[in-house]
Order: C-alpha cells, then structure tokens, then sequence
C-alpha cells in the first residue's frame, strides 16, 4: 500500500466483494470467504458492517462527532457533552472510539467489524458495543467460536485490551498478515500530510498531538499472534501485496 492508501485517500488496494457486501483489501478475499464458509457450518453467519471506510467518510464521522451532531462516549461507555469540553479534550475523548481521518485500520481493507447476521435477519439492530460479544449477549456464541477459529484464517483481534488507547472492540477483526506490515508504515509525517489542511476538525489540536495520538491510538493495539496457518503462508509467499511507501 503506498501512502495514500495507507491513509483512505486511494482506493487501488481494494476489491469490492457482493456476499456478503463489503469492501476489502484483495488479499482478504479468499481467507475472509473461507472463514465465512467455516462459520457458516457451525451455523453462524458472518457479516461484516464495516470492512474499508476511505478518508472522507472517516472525516464525516469525526466532524459530526467534533461538532456533537455524533453520539461521543466516554470511557465507560456513557454518553457525554463534548460542547464543554476544550478543544484537545473534546480530540482526546473522540479518539476513545474513533479513529483520526488517516489513522483508520479500515482504511487498509485489512479490518472488518462483524456480526452475525442471523440475529439481523431476525430484526435486530447491533450497536457494536462490548456487551453483545460477552456471555449473554447476542454475539456471544459467534465471538465464541471467532476465539476458536479466526487465527486459522490470519485473522486476530488487534483491539482486547481496556485501559490506554482504543477500548476493547470485540467486533473488530484484522487480517493480520496485510495489518501487521500496514501499520509500521504510520508515520507521524504521514498522519500529518493526511490531516493538514483537509478539514479535519480540531486540526490545530491533533497537530500538536500527533506523535502522542500515533503512539497510543494507533500503534497501541494488540500485536498478531504468531500464525503457521495456510492463510498467513499464503500471504507470506506475496510480499508485493504491501509495498513501502512510494510516495
Ligand atoms: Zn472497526
């Protein structure tokens, strides 16, 4: 990926698949397709609702979020007011759970949030919010069976840890072997060229936070497992598929 697919602003790197609708990058097709067909033997239906978001759409939701037209929550989970807060908080708690325009995994294609679309059929409406992944939850035997599974197919979850940085998103899976060689090629200096004079709201907030926001919010995730499965190997044999930034 070069630089401006790293950030969302081009496209090249992705394919757009019709079942399940998605947009993903070309190398996830064929292990994304296959851990669908696994899932959907042991009964599951497994749906992306979000695989790649380009720059833009990913501007859209921080703007509304930055202007409070956007539910914001707090580390907790609650809902909060960001009209009171100054400018570098209100950056701060947006970037709980958001990415910055630029900084998305799902700029890379390499990142899909699921669900099982058996309980969507059915009418139910997923919030994408930790509870419906846990014991109890409507997702819970699928992130079950995901636990079990989903590295067999170079998959892993970049985002279990609470605390610093991102909150624990169950929901969100990563196609490792594309991920793991996107993400050293984050550089502040291409954050900054993303985000500089293209609207973003807060600019002057998140300019002077960029290398703390790089550190925590992108590459503060959790790092692959180690992976032997005929899907990360497939990948390994395609260097091509990631290349340096060219530009
Ligand atoms: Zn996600």
């Amino acid at each position: 990926m070069d630089a401006l697919q790293l950030t969302g602003r081009d496209r090249g790197h992705i394919v757009s698949l019709a079942t399940p609708r998605c947009l993903v990058h070309a190398a996830v097709v064929e292990p994304f397709l296959a851990m669908r067909d696994a899932a959907a033997r042991a009964g599951f239906d497994l749906v992306p609702v979000s695989a790649f978001r380009d720059f833009e759409r990913q501007r859209q939701i921080w703007n509304a979020k930055y202007r409070g037209e956007r539910t914001v929550l707090d580390r907790r989970g609650r809902r909060v007011d960001v009209g009171a807060m100054v400018p570098g908080k209100r950056v701060e708690t947006i970037l709980l759970w958001s990415a910055l325009p630029g900084a998305s995994r799902h700029h890379w294609g390499s990142d899909i949030d699921i669900v099982d679309g058996r309980l969507v059929a059915r009418g139910y409406k997923p919030r994408l919010e930790a509870p419906e992944y846990r014991r109890g939850g409507p997702f819970a035997a699928l992130s079950c069976w995901l636990d079990l599974n989903l590295r067999r197919y170079g998959f892993y979850r970049p985002y279990t840890r609470a605390g610093a940085g991102v909150q624990p998103e169950p929901w969100h899976l990563s196609y490792a072997p594309v991920s793991h060689r996107a993400l050293p090629l984050m550089t502040v200096d291409l954050l900054m060229s993303a985000i500089r004079g293209t609207g973003v709201q807060g600019e002057t907030e998140i300019l002077a936070r960029l290398p703390w926001i790089r550190d925590r919010y992108v590459m503060g995730v959790d790092t692959p497992p180690r992976m032997r499965s005929r899907w990360a190997r497939f990948n390994a044999r395609r260097p091509a598929m990631v290349r340096p930034r060219s530009a």
